[in-house]
Formats: structure tokens, sequence, C-alpha cells
């Protein structure tokens, strides 16, 4: 396997290690690391076929993390996937109805973003080893409520580290804010801020761009890097599921060998869909790669016209951890998609800024024909849980419901038959107000008391992580304006 270096989509920093990239998270130029060059067609499912999930995680990460040896990956995968997630095959797929569901929601904190914050603090301090750097690293997120839960449970006690996570004060459910201000750990802080999420992102990249800033931790023996998905560190974990899903399908003969399928995926930041592309690059057989929205329905606008536009209300919706409508992670695509042209993405990129919105050219669209995108009403959202349900017993969460809404509008549309998996991303006992209204069983209870309630009436079991969540003292009160948040990580961190 030859070397790889991880560039800025930017193209005014240094080229990085992956150890680099993922000690980083962001390069210092406000763009993202992307792998140099991405590996391409090296990765036959065939080949995998027999593999555990914890396997493929090594033959996928190998790929991408080329400076890291095998046995230091296997050791970081161990730590990760034992006995951490409900299930010894983290990512299981179940058949309901002719479609696929592959589950990512069997982790700590219930939803996907397990999959890579189980490992990412392990990746992280085996980079801090191979750097040589005997730095506190300090993680600073930002959350629109699933990722700073889970990663907040990865880097909890983790020596060597600190995590912050801002949350939108007003955007988050009921549980996911319990799930993180009840959070143990001497070197966790949580912070509510009275913004959206996308203030909140603004506010944590603007912390890890300022020059001033990092010249002061850096006299104090701290160096920041991020959790969130601009860190690659917590996207090449995810391509492994795709790969997974497709063994497991080639394994039961769901499918022939090189047949193709289609992945639907609840999209939100762009990280996970950005990782079945990866997946697609490496070898993977995909048709398309389907982009599901909810009303912020900022990228299947993009997609279908080729411009991006966030001048537009934010919209609060049933599948809050979708309500974005910077997505960040789609400047990658961007830089994949022009070829690897840094300057057009600076100037894209720039044009966001100043004005909110920027345009593709025709021949970035072309680029772009794997994908095909869509959204769901709150509606259309409600229906597809009820449906889903009412069919086939399953019961799924409104992000998945989303990625259901826009497949079958898909299906519709196109009468394409291949088959499909839609990427279960979370636990629907994670929004159980959202789930028992879309079943037509509107109780007057808190989200805490519904929990039991819906698996009184579905006969399935409160996962382990809520069963305890409504007793759990609250450990963090603070909320901050977002002006503040430099402030209060100067705070924390005891440097004035
Ligand atoms: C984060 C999240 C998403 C969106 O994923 P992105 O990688 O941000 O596109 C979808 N569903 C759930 C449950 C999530 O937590």
């Amino acid at each position: 396997m030859s070397n790889l270096f991880y560039t800025s989509t930017r193209g005014k920093s240094a080229k990085q290690s992956s150890a680099g990239a993922i000690l980083s998270g962001i390069a210092s130029d406000g763009g993202l690391y992307v792998p140099d060059p991405l590996p391409l067609d090296s990765l036959d499912p065939l080949e995998i076929v027999n593999k555990s999930y914890q396997e493929i995680a090594l033959v996928v990460m190998a790929e991408y993390f080329t400076d890291f040896s095998d046995a230091d990956l296997k050791a970081c995968i161990d730590l990760a996937y034992l006995n951490t997630f409900d299930t010894p095959h983290i990512a299981p797929l179940v058949k309901r109805d002719d479609v696929y569901y592959l589950e990512l929601f069997h982790g700590p904190t219930l939803a996907f973003k397990d999959v890579a914050l189980t490992i990412l603090p392990h990746l992280m301090k085996q980079a801090a080893r191979m750097s040589g750097t005997d730095r506190e690293i300090v993680i600073l997120t930002a959350t629109s409520g699933d990722t700073g839960k889970a990663a907040l449970e990865g880097f909890a006690g983790v020596e060597g580290t600190k995590i912050i996570v801002f949350f939108p004060e007003h955007g988050v459910t009921q549980i996911q804010k319990r799930q993180m201000v009840t959070q143990h750990g001497e070197n966790a802080y949580v912070i509510g801020i009275e913004g959206n999420f996308d203030d909140a992102q603004a506010g944590v990249k603007a912390i890890f761009t300022d020059p001033a800033l990092s010249a002061k931790l850096y006299q104090s023996n701290y160096m920041f890097s991020s959790a969130n998905s601009i860190n690659i560190g917590r996207l090449v974990p995810q391509i492994v599921y795709y790969f997974f899903a497709y063994t497991q399908l080639l394994r039961s003969g769901e499918i022939k060998r090189d047949e193709p399928i289609d992945y639907v995926v609840p999209t939100g930041n762009f990280g996970n869909i950005l990782a079945a592309y990866y997946a697609k690059q490496l070898g993977l057989p995909v048709n398309r790669l389907i982009c599901a929205s909810n009303e912020n329905r900022v990228l299947f606008d993009f997609f279908t016209s080729g411009t991006y536009d966030k001048n537009r209300d934010f919209v609060m919706t049933m599948s809050p951890s979708m309500d974005i409508l910077v997505s960040g992670n789609l400047e990658r695509l961007l830089y994949h998609a022009s070829d690897d042209d840094s300057a057009s993405v600076r100037q894209m990129m720039d044009r966001l800024n100043l004005t909110g919105r920027f345009d593709i050219s025709p021949i970035m669209r072309e680029a772009l024909s794997d994908f095909y995108a869509g959204f769901a009403t709150e509606e259309e959202t409600s229906q597809s849980i009820k449906q889903v349900y009412e069919s086939s017993g399953y019961l799924i969460d409104p992000h998945t419901a989303v990625g259901h809404a826009v497949y079958s509008g898909y299906r519709e549309k196109t009468q394409n038959p291949t088959k499909a998996v839609i990427v279960s991303t979370a636990s629907p006992f994670k929004f159980t107000a959202s789930v028992m209204k879309a079943l037509g069983r509107d109780y007057k209870a808190d989200d805490f008391e519904l929990i039991d309630i819906l698996s009184r009436e579905t006969g399935l079991s409160v996962p382990t992580p809520l069963v305890k969540l409504a007793t759990e003292p609250v450990r963090h009160r603070k909320i901050c304006r977002k002006e503040e948040m430099k402030k209060q990580v100067l705070e924390i961190l005891g440097i004035s």
C-alpha cells in the first residue's frame, strides 16, 4: 500500500500524515483534510466477504491511515468495539418489506456517531504518541444533538484529553440534552449556547482558526482538535459499515457479486454520506448515493439546481440532528468533484462566507451525478414511521424515516429496481415524542415517561443507556451567548 497524505481542500496549509490530520482536526487555512491521493478501486468486497466487522475495519482503515501500523490500528479497533455495542456485529442489517436497514444505533448513545466516536479517542492518542507530543488535547465540539454525547462518551476519562461540547440550548430534544448534561468525567465540559447548530459550528471553527488563541494554547501546553466530522478520524471509520453491509448481502445471497446497490443516507453535515462516497471510490459497487434531507432542504436545492444557498429560515424539525444549513463536509466533495481544484474551493467558500451562497460549474454538476437528492416534509416523515410500523412491525426513528420517505419518492419516480440499504442512524427510543405522535398515540407525557410507554406499546425493550437517564443528576448547567464561546473555552483551560 502506498503512503498517502492529507491535504487541505483550500490548498494553503502543508500536507500532513494521517496522524497529523487527526490531531489537527481542521487545516490552518480553514479547509478540511482530504486523502491525497484518494484511494481508488483498491478494495474488492469479495476479498473481505467472510471477515468480521472488526476485521473489515482493519482492512479499510489501513487504506487511509497508512502511517499507522496494523498492530496499532488493531489495538484501536479492539478498544473501540469490544463490549461497547449491544451486538458483536456492531452494525446489523435487517430486511423489512424488501428494503434493508443498516442499524447503526447499537452503541452507547444510540446513534450512528458512536461507530466513529468510540474509536476516535484511541486513534488520537495513538496519533499523539506517533508525533511525539505531550500536549494535552482539547476536543472542541459543536453538536446538533447526537455528536455531543457520543464524543463525551468517547473522551470522558481519557487521560491527556479534555472535551468541551457546545450544543444549541433550544435545538436538541429533552433526551439528547439530558444525555449530555448528566455526563460524568473530570475532563468533560458541556455548555448550551443561545443559537442554533450553525452558530455553534461557526463558533468552534472560529476558535480553531484563531492564530492568537492557538499561540496562547501552545504556550500552555495544550492543542485543539475536533471530534466533529470535519476530522478525518471521524470519517474513515464510517466507511467501514458500507463495506460491511455489502458483505452481509453477499453472504446471505441477497445480491450477486459486483451487483450495485443504492445507499440512502439521512443527511445533515454531509459526513455520513461522504463516507459512502469514499466507500464507492474505494471499490464498493454503489449505484446511487441517495442524500435525504428534512425540511432544511439546502442540499436538495444544491444538487438539483447547482446553487448552494443558506439564506433561508432555519427549520426545527423532528429530526434535529439534520437541522443544518451549512453542511461542513460538502467542502470535501466539492474538492473531489472539481478535480482537486483548491483555488475554486477557496472561492466557493469565500462566497459562502460573504454572501451565504455559491454556484458550481456545469462540469462539477456532472461530476456529482452519483448523487440523488430528496427531502421529506414533517408530514411525510411521520407517515413513514407509521407506515413502516404498521406494515412490518418495525419501528424507525425520525431521521431514518426521512431516509425512508425520500427513498419511497425515489422508487416511485425512477422505478429503479436496484436493491437499497437505508442507513438507520438512531434508535427510535431517542426520539420518543415524535415517534409516538407519528404512530397516532399522543400522550400527555414528557420524553422520559414516553420511553416506558413506547416500550410497553411496542413490546420493544428500553435500550440500556436510557434506563436510568431520567433520574441521573444534572452535572452541567452553563449557558452562554454565541459570542462568548471563546471566553468560555479560555476559562475552562485557565488561560487569560
Ligand atoms: C448526525 C446525524 C445525522 C446526520 O449525519 P451527517 O453525517 O451530519 O450528515 C443523521 N441522523 C442522526 C440520528 C444523526 O445523529
